[in-house]
């Protein structure tokens, strides 16, 4: 162990921590394998120690004695992320947020919670009251409520709420910051941006107040249709029913069905899917509003117990890791289509692209417009072609989150909050401690 890594120790007093070395290696790590680009640049970064505080105070020693022996700190939820956020490319501390977990307060559709709390148990306990999360991702039965703020950006809940970015989805943040005597600083409104999306380079976030939905009783659903025009098609007109209360609206292409384990037989060969969570009371309007266009073939009340595999399970990133479950030679990549020419930009990518990508979208909100994002699944021969399809789809006027990098400004873009966030770190980060090297144009103020 280095000098200035005993000393943090030292500093850090009686805040847990481990060196055992798997431990290491396995709180590095998060899903960025599914990127074969990733896989490469990443190989063996490690962090030198895992400390995990289990309040605020404790966050504070850490962070002051990260910035007294310079020695790079990053946080780390659930360790769920895709693009390496959580991964110590400078190695030095990981900050293991998942035991500061409790929920501070719930009131009528606002909460505040400790970042580590679990997105599944939050939503649990909400339940009682009547209430839900807005939001979630797919890997809510293993992700942080700061996890998904820090390294997020929308899933189940943005086809009625939007995504992380859209304002008032994420209220308040309390964060500390990377100085020798830290500063606790509560961000409120606009200013909460601040540390939206921004991988933990803009502080260590220690509460977050975040709306809530009203609880529905929702239904999982499945339609097969012959064509995936056909499930695209009456997908849009679900999510474009405003009086139709939906949580989840995804078109899946074939050949993806065929990967989806025992749900499988669910599709007839060469048919296309639209997957779907709708509030009980909606599901008249919604079979309406398919009409004879698709065939039923799941309809079940939402579960989400441990033996159970809820629909969003085969929605969002979870369609790549069901179809990686099978076949490990692909990947994938992240788009957001043009809501004014939707259907007619997603069949050009559909004929451009042949069998090399594998088409399912996700209906959200962007910006108070109805349009899709989508995460197909792309056969993989080349990190060269990776790079290669990006630029296709961004010529063709669709724009793409690069899931192969892992610095803010290559691979965010559409899904960056409206804050100046570089700004930001200059004050909390001076040293450029926090997660370096994710925010790429960030120049530390001091040395
Ligand atoms: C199968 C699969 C499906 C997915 N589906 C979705 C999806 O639907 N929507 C979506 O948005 N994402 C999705 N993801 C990505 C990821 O699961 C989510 O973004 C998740 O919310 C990350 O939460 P986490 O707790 O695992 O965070 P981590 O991966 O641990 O961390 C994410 C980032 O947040 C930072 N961070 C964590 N805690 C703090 C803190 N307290 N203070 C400051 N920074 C912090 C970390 O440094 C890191 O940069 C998916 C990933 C997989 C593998």
């Amino acid at each position: 162990m280095n000098e200035a890594l005993a000393a943090l120790i030292d500093d850090i007093g009686d805040v847990t921590f481990s060196v055992e070395p798997s431990l290491l290696r396995r709180r590095s790590r998060d899903y960025f394998w599914y990127s074969q680009a990733l896989a490469e640049d990443l190989r063996g970064k490690q962090a030198d120690v895992i400390v995990t505080p289990r309040s605020e105070a404790e966050v504070v020693r850490v962070a002051a004695a990260c910035a007294r022996r310079r020695v790079p700190l990053t946080p780390r939820g659930g360790g769920t992320g895709n693009y390496g956020q959580c991964v110590p490319l400078q190695g030095g501390v990981v900050l293991d947020m998942s035991e500061m977990t409790a929920v501070e307060w719930v009131r009528p559709g606002v909460m505040r919670t400790q970042p580590g709390a679990r997105l599944h148990l939050v939503d649990e306990m909400l339940r009682v009251g009547g209430q839900e999360q807005r939001l979630h991702p797919s890997t809510k039965r293993s992700a942080t409520v700061g996890g998904f703020v820090a390294g997020g950006s929308g899933g189940v809940g943005s086809v009625t709420w939007g995504g992380l970015r859209e304002p008032g989805n994420v209220l308040a943040a309390r964060v500390v910051t990377c100085e020798e005597t830290p500063r606790v600083i509560e961000l409120r409104g606009d200013a909460a941006q601040k540390v939206n999306r921004a991988y933990g380079t803009t502080g260590v976030v220690t509460a977050l107040e975040m709306p809530l939905a009203p609880l529905w009783d929702w239904i999982d659903i499945a339609v097969v249709f012959d064509s995936f025009a056909a499930a695209c098609e009456a997908g849009l007109s679900v999510a474009l029913a405003d009086g139709v209360v939906k949580k989840l609206l995804t078109p899946i292409s074939w050949p993806i069905p065929s990967y989806f384990g025992p749900f499988a037989s669910a599709c007839p060969e060469g048919h296309s899917l639209l997957i779907a969570m709708i509030a009980k009371p909606s599901l008249e309007t919604f079979k309406t509003l398919i009409g004879s266009r698709g065939e039923i073939v799941h309809e079940k009340p939402f579960d989400e117990s441990p033996a159970e595999t809820p629909i969003y399970e085969y929605s969002w990133n979870h369609t790549t890791l069901q179809v990686l479950k099978i076949d490990r030679n692909v990947s994938y990549q992240q788009c957001l289509f043009p809501h004014d020419r939707l259907l007619d930009s997603v069949a050009e990518m559909v004929q451009l692209f042949g069998d090399e990508v594998w088409h399912h979208l996700e209906f959200i909100r962007f910006g108070g417009r109805v349009t899709a994002s989508a995460l197909p699944v792309v056969r993989f021969t080349s990190r060269e072609r990776l790079f290669e399809i990006v630029e296709i789809y961004e010529k063709h006027g669709v724009f793409v989150a690069n899931p192969h990098v892992f610095t803010l400004e290559d691979g965010s873009r559409h899904k960056r909050a409206d804050a100046d966030q570089r700004g930001f770190k200059a004050e909390v980060d001076p040293l450029g401690l926090l997660n370096p090297g994710k925010m790429r144009t960030y120049q530390p103020t001091r040395v």
